[in-house]
């Protein structure tokens, strides 16, 4: 069984996300959504929060499982039984620090692969800190993330319910 695993902040899930879940779970037999949570990393949402918005996200998905993880990720990945980390890449400023990760991950774990996955040209220039920008400033995230949780993340980022 071909398990990979795309691991992330969600902080929160974006349509950019779902959008490598969706093209890469159709490429492997289970994709796990794994959610980590650094310890040294600051999280504009809690763990559980990003964790129950992307199980929201992704319910439609039949082989997709979300999970989160501490620690070092090819750990993680090992500890899954999985063989590959598949990552998304946007524009040029994902590519050195996602090479320098690729680089150090095989040097820990050689028979673990990591994959990248161009970015939809919609969402090239989508990342959850935009999305944040936009939440607090009043700004529209119509479009941006899934319709299903786009009040509760209003909801997360300012404490407040939003006028239906
Ligand atoms: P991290 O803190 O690891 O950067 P993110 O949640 O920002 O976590 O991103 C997780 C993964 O999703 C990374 O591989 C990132 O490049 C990818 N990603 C983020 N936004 C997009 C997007 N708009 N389109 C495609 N991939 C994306």
């Amino acid at each position: 069984m071909k398990i990979w695993v795309y691991p992330g902040s969600f902080d929160p899930v974006t349509n950019g996300h779902v959008d490598i879940i969706k093209r890469s779970s159709k490429l492997c037999d289970k994709l796990i959504v794994a959610v980590g949570n650094n310890l040294r990393k600051k999280y504009s949402l809690e763990l559980t929060e990003r964790v129950e918005l992307l199980k929201l996200a992704v319910k439609d998905f039949t082989n997709v499982e979300v999970d989160s993880f501490n620690g070092l990720l090819v750990n993680y990945v090992k500890s899954r039984g999985a063989s590959t980390i598949i990552k998304g890449l946007r524009a040029l400023s994902d590519y050195e620090y996602e090479l320098q990760m690729a680089l150090i991950n095989k040097n820990l774990a050689p028979e673990i692969e990591t994959l990248f996955m161009m970015a939809d040209i919609h969402y090239s220039y989508l990342s959850s800190s935009a999305v944040k920008e936009l939440v607090v400033n009043g700004g529209s995230i119509d479009g941006l993330v899934p319709d299903c949780i786009k009040d509760r993340i209003i909801e997360k980022l300012t404490g407040e319910k939003t006028v239906l």
